[in-house]
């Protein structure tokens, strides 16, 4: 409750006296406010990111910072000894950044956004990069250098833009417009809060139309345009009502008050005022009274009401003077001054504006310094008092100047800041074109590689299959040739094959003029053989009978079968005699066949007629021969060998 107490008392301190340092503070209250109060409805970070590292306790803390942002700390902190993940731990550096801005002690806010910015990487975690940026723009801005947060903010708003974070977005423009409010670039600042309520009002973010028509009706109010302001502070009024947001209420209705006295509606105004203190008063925001008191004494001296004006500022000095709001106290003490000089109490007043001078020391206060001077100077001359008077001008012509080289610096540095923003903006797009181009390049390359292979790969498919076919064909084709020239059963030529040899061996022998003997064998009593034993013996017969002739006879003879258990051979370089002793050798060999085959109980015998080429005879003619004398052979008894005459 302390805490909570000091933190409305500081942030409200500077926020009811329209100068710019009272700006700087709403600005710091307002963006840590709204994005708690937007953190209360639960919604988180986590969802608008992939590279979402938000620790799971850090929506409890975020969603504690308004009520209890030193207790958020300390937890906070004790978390960070315990915890190892880097990203992590500058979410929680993050969290604190916030809670001390939260705080009003920006310096400890800039250090902790510092710590986690040295964390991350912008290209390894953009998200949470930037709302460390943010924050740390929040905290320069309230320290004082709201141009170099400017950079920060703007490349937070750019990047949250581009990649569609929204919630980001809203927190980066609330920030960014206040910044340009204290760098007292009014238009930028309404251009962004309007941007931020155009936003807000299509998406669900975190801060609401109704926070950003404050932040705009700030921003006309420090125009003095109260006509504008107005409408602003009544939406910002019936959302802040609407949603029970006390402190935010008491503001806004501070605000109304206020506009509503600059345009002259007088009762309405003071109405307001009171209203605005008494919630003040209620929710323990002591200081949040006083603000109203001040403007109210402010009304009353203008109607010549001096003494219930001096009551009201008596009282809201005592207040400011217990909250150490050294700006607040200058400002009342300053509107004693006026009443006293009024009543021409000049050494009362003299006094008055010492004490504020006393007050307003270091170079924030520079503004309150000249106006102090400014009424110095008045009363000296009032007094008759011309040399100090002429004095007192002469140090505020200095301290004016000193004032506009500030304010210069500052705006020249914000100048400097967006342009290098720019820049970075503009070179970021090429590099980003480029990058474009070169993976299209590269797509494209890759595509054509991929092409390629797959024309390859098809290729050499196709290639094996025309491989495979071919041997395939080679193989089937042999086959082929095989089945008509090789006879299946005994391996011997087919009729067809063997007869063709005969005729072309022939005419080599007759063209050569060299032997050439043919005869012709026949199985004797081969039906018996079926007709006794079987048809698959009679086949196991002939098949040995093959094998047998392959193996006795020479390679350059030619064998044959002609019929069922017929034979054709012949033997060309061969003569009778020669072909004779190979027929005899082989016919003794056929006997034995019935052992080879394990069925010693057969008669196996052969009758052969052989015939020799003697002059030129035909194929046909020698075929008839030899068919002549195997006739004979079976005629004379079988299981013998005849030659033709
Ligand atoms: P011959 O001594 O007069 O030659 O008497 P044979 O029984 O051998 O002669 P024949 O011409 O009367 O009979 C031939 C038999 O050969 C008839 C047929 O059943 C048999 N035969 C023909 N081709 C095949 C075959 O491929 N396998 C078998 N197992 N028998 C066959
Ligand atoms: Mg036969
Ligand atoms: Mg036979």
């Amino acid at each position: 409750m302390y805490v909570w107490f000091r933190l409305s008392i500081s942030t409200q301190c500077r926020l009811r006296g329209f100068n710019m340092s009272k700006y700087k503070m709403m600005t710091r209250w307002l963006t840590a406010g709204l994005v708690c109060i937007s953190l209360f409805k639960g919604v988180v970070f986590a969802d608008e990111s992939t590279l979402n590292a938000w620790p799971p306790s850090a929506q409890r803390f975020l969603k504690d910072i308004r009520d209890e942002p030193q207790d958020v700390i300390n937890a906070v902190q004790a978390e960070l000894l315990q915890e190892q993940r880097t990203t992590y731990r500058a979410a929680y550096y993050a969290i604190l950044s916030r809670a001390y801005s939260a705080l009003v002690l920006p310096h400890k806010g800039l250090d902790r956004a510092d710590k986690g910015l040295a964390l991350v990487t912008e290209s390894l975690h953009p998200w949470l990069y930037h709302n460390l940026a943010v924050a740390k723009a929040e905290a320069l801005d309230n320290s004082g250098k709201p141009g170099e947060g400017k950079m920060l903010a703007l490349s937070a708003r750019n990047w949250a833009e581009e990649h569609n974070a929204k919630e980001l977005l809203s927190y980066a423009m609330s920030v960014d417009g206040y910044l340009s409010l204290t760098l007292s670039a009014t238009d930028d600042a309404l251009a962004t809060f309007q941007q931020g309520y155009t936003l807000s009002q299509s998406n669900d973010t975190l801060l609401q139309p109704g926070d950003f028509a404050s932040m705009i009706a700030l921003v006309y109010e420090y125009r003095h345009e109260p006509e504008l302001a107005l409408p602003y502070f009544q939406e910002a009024y019936d959302y802040y009502q609407a949603n029970d947001i006390k402190l935010e209420l008491a503001n806004t209705i501070f605000g109304l008050g206020k506009a509503n006295l600059d345009l002259g509606n007088r009762d309405t105004g003071l109405a307001q005022l009171k209203r605005s203190a008494e919630l003040a008063l209620e929710i323990g925001d002591l200081q949040g009274a006083a603000y109203s008191y001040q403007v109210m004494a402010q009304q009353l001296i203008d109607e010549g009401k001096l003494s219930s004006a001096e009551a009201f500022l008596t009282d809201a000095l005592t207040i400011f003077e217990d909250a150490d709001n050294r700006f607040m106290q200058i400002n009342v003490l300053l509107s004693l001054n006026a009443i006293a000089s009024q009543q021409s109490q000049f050494a009362y007043s003299l006094t008055l504006l010492d004490e504020a001078q006393a007050l307003a020391e270091g170079e924030a206060f520079l503004p309150s310094k000249i106006a102090i001077n400014e009424r110095k100077a008045q009363l000296f001359a009032t007094m008759d008092e011309f040399e100090k008077a002429y004095q007192l001008m002469l140090i505020n012509t200095a301290l004016k100047n000193r004032l506009n080289q500030e304010q210069n610096s500052q705006r020249l540095l914000e100048l400097k800041t967006r342009f290098e923003v720019e820049q970075q903006e503009a070179q970021n797009a090429l590099l980003r074109e480029q990058n474009l181009r070169q993976q299209a390049l590269l797509l494209n390359e890759q595509k054509l590689q991929r092409y390629i292979f797959a024309v390859v790969v098809l290729l050499l498919i196709i290639c094996l299959l025309l491989a495979f076919l071919y041997i395939g064909g080679k193989r089937h084709q042999e086959r082929l040739e095989r089945l008509a020239n090789e006879d299946e059963l005994t391996g011997l030529m087919t009729r067809r094959k063997v007869l063709a040899q005969f005729e072309h061996h022939l005419q080599l022998a007759q063209r050569h003029d060299t032997p050439l003997t043919l005869a012709l064998l026949d199985l004797d009593y081969f039906k018996k053989i079926n007709d006794e034993h079987g048809h698959q013996t009679g086949d196991a017969v002939l098949k040995a009978f093959g094998e047998l002739a392959r193996n006795t006879f020479r390679r350059t003879d030619m064998l044959g079968r002609i019929g069922g258990e017929e034979f054709l051979f012949f033997f060309p370089h061969t003569d009778l005699s020669e072909a004779q002793t190979l027929l005899k050798r082989f016919s003794v060999a056929c006997r034995d066949i019935p052992f080879t085959i394990d069925k010693p109980e057969l008669n196996v015998s052969v009758s052969a007629g052989v015939t020799m080429l003697s002059d030129n005879q035909s194929a046909k003619v020698l075929m008839a021969q030899a068919d002549e004398a195997l006739y004979q052979a079976k005629s004379e008894g079988r299981d013998r060998l005849v030659c033709a005459p």
